[in-house]
């Protein structure tokens, strides 16, 4: 089927507002370009699909701002023959941009209602090498390990342990850290950098990227209740 121009026009227009924000890479570039954005936002918000800011979705969640899912795409520098492993499914976007620039992309998402809602996007869009589960991402997807590429979307305090023995020696793993702002810690203000961790033969190297603000990653599942709200205890 032929897409709507306004569709690619946005689609072209987010692309070119990237490139100004310094995002290079032609393979990430171009997988955005590929991704409709509007389909993996509620309907109100489908006019803002193209403009480079986060939107909420359900269950209390967001899709990542485009410049984010970019600068992560770009710097987890995945290869087209890569097995990467994503925690927090949200929307699917970002599974759906990894889709075009990985081999596999395996995502979990503790919440029930919007895997499924993940699910028929993906599908939708023919995307079949993108597998999802519903689960805890704290403890990876050691059925479908090792990863060469792991990327958390949502904050943690600590890369969890799990995750670093999923990964492959070489592989590559991007997370949001939170840490105490260094300049505030009267105010006990958190920061979240983006960090990568490179799994070498002599260890780990770690690097913090850009300051980001995601939402944090919750151990466990939730008890959904039929809205898709978490219960409270
Ligand atoms: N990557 C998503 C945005 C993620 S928002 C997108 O492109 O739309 C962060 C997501 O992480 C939320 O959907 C949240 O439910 C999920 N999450 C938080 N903790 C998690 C956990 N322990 N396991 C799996 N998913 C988790």
């Amino acid at each position: 089927m032929v897409q709507s121009s306004p569709n690619l026009h946005g689609r072209a227009q987010l692309v070119m507002d990237l490139r100004g924000k310094g995002i290079a890479n032609r393979r990430v570039l171009e997988a955005l370009e590929k991704v409709p954005r509007e389909d993996f936002v509620d309907a109100p918000f489908a006019v803002e699909a193209y403009t480079d800011r986060a939107i909420p979705i359900a269950c209390g969640q967001t899709i990542s701002q485009p410049y984010i899912v970019a600068y992560m795409s770009d710097a987890l520098d995945v290869g087209p023959r890569m097995r990467v492993l994503e925690i927090g499914t949200g929307s699917g976007y970002q599974a759906a941009v990894l889709a075009h620039l990985a081999g596999w992309v395996y995502s979990v998402e503790r919440h029930r209602p919007l895997l499924d809602a993940a699910r028929k996007r993906l599908e939708k869009l023919k995307l079949h090498n993108v597998v999802t589960r519903h689960g805890d991402g704290f403890l990876g997807w050691k059925e479908q390990a090792p990863f060469d590429r792991i990327l958390l979307t949502a904050a943690v305090e600590e890369i969890p342990k799990a995750l670093i023995e999923q990964l492959k020696p070489g592989g590559l793993l991007i997370a949001p850290v939170a840490r105490p702002d260094p300049q505030n810690l009267a105010a006990e203000s958190i920061y979240q950098y983006l960090t990568k961790i490179i799994r070498s033969e002599q260890g780990f190297i770690e690097e913090s990227l850009i300051k980001v603000l995601f939402v944090p990653m919750v151990a466990g599942l939730p008890q959904e209740t039929r809205h898709g709200k978490e219960r409270l205890p």
